[in-house]
């Protein structure tokens, strides 16, 4: 089976080719058309940030596995990666947040493990970005919700929690004061929940819910959001699993799909060899089990629980009580345990 990667800016071809390096050691049965996107290409004169012949790659194999990428600074850019989900409609994004043994926490070391699902829709809402100055003195913003694009995006996420035995599904919303945006969004989803009556399907306030992750998180399972929403909750379940280092993400379309790391370029640290390719590497497993490759994505997943557990660290830890490692030492040490 083939696959598009691009491999980004910044700390993105280092990670890129450490996870690469890492799927081969484990013999996942993938191979790889390299495709030519990011800022450089932006710097070629290409104002969508991708040549033509890495669009028509990336449609042609219908998975595009990402490292990070820039977007040029200045008015009338569009980043890349929001494009990339419009172009393909990619109108799902996934992350999965779980508690990762050497990765301390409060709540690890309260002994309470976390396994969220965060399911933010990925086109609509105010990231159409359509804005403009009523006076000059007031900016006005649209926000748009359909009931095509929600349904769309809810049927997926009724479909994904029953098919991974969820025990909950939570539609987190503003609906009390947006009446007709987020009510909109929460009709559909109690309308798609009458289809699934084995799942529990229930609501809640988008502010309490933010408190409610922060003192008991693993009372939930599986939650959907529209699009501000679910990035600004995406980022505090982060948080609660050690940061934004060990948040695998996944955009979800009918026809591409594209597996990233949520984390950006990391310009101050490029080319020095200690970028931690955990986030990158979780997003390929998702990709892995998104393809079907169950063996080598649980052997690989077993290796790195394995190398955090025995403390084996690049820099951006924290951890003062063993030495960091390299990025090449720590792909060395998931190997050497598999
Ligand atoms: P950033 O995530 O690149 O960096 C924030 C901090 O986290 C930095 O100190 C960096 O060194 C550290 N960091 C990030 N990833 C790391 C890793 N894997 N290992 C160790 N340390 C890591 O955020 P930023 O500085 O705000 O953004 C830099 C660029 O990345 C911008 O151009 C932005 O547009 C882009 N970006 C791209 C994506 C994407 O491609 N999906 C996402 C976010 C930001």
């Amino acid at each position: 089976m083939k696959i598009a990667v691009a491999k980004g800016d910044g700390i993105g071809p280092e990670i890129m080719d450490t996870v690469l390096h890492i799927f081969e050691a484990a013999g996942v049965p993938l191979t790889y058309e390299f495709v030519e996107m990011g800022k450089w290409v932006f710097d070629k004169g290409f104002s969508t940030g991708m040549t033509p012949e890495a669009q028509q790659t990336i449609e042609r194999l219908g998975i595009l596995f990402k490292g990070p990428m820039e977007t040029p600074k200045g008015k009338g850019v569009k980043s890349i990666n929001v494009t990339a989900r419009k172009v393909w409609n990619t109108y799902a994004n996934k992350r999965v947040f779980q508690s990762l043994h050497g990765v301390d926490t409060v709540f690890s070391k309260a002994g309470i493990p976390i396994r969220l699902t965060i399911l933010r829709e990925n086109i609509e809402d105010t990231y159409g970005g359509i804005e403009h100055m009523l006076t000059g003195d007031v900016a006005v913003s649209r926000r748009m919700i359909t009931r095509p694009g929600c349904m769309q995006f809810l049927r997926y996420c009724f479909d994904m929690a029953s098919k991974q035995g969820a025990r909950r599904i939570t539609c987190a919303h503003k609906a009390n004061i947006m009446k007709l945006t987020d009510g909109l969004f929460l009709d559909c989803f109690n309308e798609i929940a009458t289809e699934y009556p084995h799942l529990k399907a229930d609501d809640i306030i988008v502010d309490d819910l933010a408190m409610k992750l922060v003192i008991k998180p693993h009372e939930f399972d599986v939650i959907c959001l529209t699009n501000l929403q679910g990035d600004i909750v995406s980022d505090l379940c982060a948080g609660l699993v050690g940061g934004l280092g060990f948040a695998p993400s996944a955009n979800i379309g009918d026809a591409i799909s594209i597996f990233e790391a949520v984390h950006g370029t990391a310009p101050d640290i490029a080319g020095k060899h200690i970028a931690n390719p955990t986030s990158l590497l979780l997003s390929g497993l998702m990709m892995l089990r998104h393809l079907g490759i169950w063996e080598q994505a649980a052997t690989i997943e077993n290796a790195l629980l394995h190398t955090l557990e025995q403390g084996v660290h690049t820099g951006d830890f924290g951890d003062k009580t063993t030495a960091p490692v390299m990025t090449p030492e720590f792909a060395a040490a998931i190997i050497s345990n598999f």
